[in-house]
This record gives structure tokens, C-alpha cells and sequence, in this order.
């Protein structure tokens, strides 16, 4: 589903990802885990061109996506992606959050739009928060309408940038529960996390980024059981 060949980012002079060779295949849950700074945002956010990368390539669903001659929105489309901080639009309510790209990007009218969201709004078991706005919501819900805003386009691959981090404890694991029924409804998945028995149990492959580059990665239940890379050995040290 996705392939970088060699991808690489610098900001100025500093190396953000370093020759990053990577394949993700459909259906998989890739968990990447690492230490603060190692990349892990960056390279989330190339694999959607949120950032462009300096060197290498993407492959999507079969295409260069850094191909100028392949349009950018269509692969957005397909790629969902959900940020730490919610990033709602906070002057919208929950069901135009949910309703604005389909219908901006002509994939829906209006009233399909809605009925989408009313849908969606049900499967995050948040059907009665239509017409709020997200500063009514807690921090667990505001990330249960974003994961339901990407969502919307039917993605193919949903990507998740440290989606509990910015919670309080006990909403955790209502985002977690969640992610788990989309994982187990087949759904593609790279999720960075520091959850690390979300990465147990849901992920099937479990990539240890440092230094901008992935230098472990395996079944979780090699990755945590049998770790070999000494940078590796430590940060789980830190963690577990
Ligand atoms: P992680 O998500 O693993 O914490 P990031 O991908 O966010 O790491 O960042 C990797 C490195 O790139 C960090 O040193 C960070 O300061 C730097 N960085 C990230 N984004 C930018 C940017 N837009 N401009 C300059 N430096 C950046
Ligand atoms: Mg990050």
C-alpha cells in the first residue's frame, strides 16, 4: 500500500530522516515507537506530504506520489490522518467538522455529507454531539470527532500522530478502544505511539525509530521480547 525508497528530510543542516526504505502492506498495523525528535512526525507527515521530503521516493496504491503529474488532494483523500492536538476547527460544530472536506473537495453533496457524519458519529458512539462545538467536548471525545473526520473520506490508510498524548489518563483509553475496532475492521494503519500495550496487542509490526532512521523493527512479540538494538534495549528500559 505504501512504499519509501531512501526518503529524506533535512531542516537546514539537520538530518530528519535519514534513508528511510519502508513497506507497508494493506491491512497492516505499523506501531512506530522512538525517542522524542527521531523523526517520527516528520516521517508521518511526509507519507502525506504534509511536509515534502528532500530525497527519495513514495510509492501510494501504486504511484509516485511525488510525481508532480499526481494530484496531491486525490491521495489526501485516501490517507486519513489524526494529530495529537485534535486539530478540530474550533468555530465549526462537530458534524460540519466531520461534513467540511467531503463536501469542499466535491466527493458529497450536503446531504450525503450528512448522513456520512451521522453515520461515523454513531461508530465513535458520539451520535448526540452533532450540533456542539468542539470546546463543549473533553479531550477524549474532541479526538473520537477527529478520528471520525478522517473518517469521512473513506480513507485507505489512517495515519495517527501520538493520538492519546495530549489526553488526560482516563481518556486514553476510549481513543484506544476505538482505534482497536477500526484495526479490527481491517483498516490500514500507522500509528505512532507511546502506548506500548496498544503496540502488543494491535500492532503487527513494530518499528523502533532514532536518529531518523527505523533501526529495529518486528512482531511486537519480537520487538519487546527480544530486542537487539542497544538504543533500542534502553529506551524500553525507560518505558516498560
Ligand atoms: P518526533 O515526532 O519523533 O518527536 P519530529 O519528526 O517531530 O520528531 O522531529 C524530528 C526533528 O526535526 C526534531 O529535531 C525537530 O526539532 C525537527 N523538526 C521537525 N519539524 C521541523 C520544522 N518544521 N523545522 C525545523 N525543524 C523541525
Ligand atoms: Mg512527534
Amino acid at each position: 500500500m505504501i512504499q519509501t525508497k531512501n526518503l529524506k528530510k533535512q531542516f537546514g543542516s539537520h538530518i530528519v530522516l535519514n534513508n528511510i526504505s519502508e513497506t507497508i502492506e494493506k491491512g497492516e498495523k505499523i506501531v512506530v515507537i522512538g525517542p522524542s525528535g527521531s523523526g517520527k512526525s516528520t516521517f508521518l507527515r511526509c507519507l502525506n506530504l504534509l511536509e515534502v521530503p528532500d530525497g527519495g521516493e513514495i510509492w501510494f496504491e501504486g504511484k509516485n506520489i511525488l510525481d508532480p503529474k499526481n494530484d496531491i488532494n486525490i491521495l489526501r483523500r485516501k490517507m486519513g490522518m489524526v494529530f495529537q492536538q485534535f486539530n478540530l476547527f474550533p468555530h465549526k460544530t462537530v458534524k460540519e467538522n466531520i461534513t467540511l472536506a467531503p463536501i469542499k473537495l466535491g466527493v458529497m453533496n450536503k446531504e450525503e455529507a450528512d448522513v456520512r457524519a451521522a453515520e461515523l458519529l454513531k461508530r465513535v458512539g458520539l451520535p448526540e454531539k452533532a450540533d456542539s462545538y468542539p470546546k463543549q467536548l473533553s479531550g477524549g471525545q474532541k479526538q473520537r470527532i477527529a478520528i471520525a473526520r478522517a473518517l469521512a473520506m473513506n480513507p485507505d490508510v489512517m495515519l495517527f500522530d501520538e493520538p492519546t498524548s495530549a489526553l488526560d489518563p482516563e481518556m486514553v483509553g476510549e481513543v484506544l478502544e476505538l482505534m482497536k475496532e477500526l484495526a479490527a475492521d481491517g483498516m490500514t494503519m500507522v500509528v505512532v505511539t507511546h502506548e506500548m500495550g496498544f503496540a502488543r496487542e494491535v500492532g503487527t509490526r513494530v518499528l523502533f525509530m532514532d536518529q531518523g532512521m527505523i533501526m529495529e523493527q518486528n512482531s511486537p512479540q519480537e520487538f519487546f521480547g527480544n530486542p537487539t538494538n542497544p538504543r533500542l534495549k534502553e529506551f524500553l528500559s525507560k518505558v516498560l
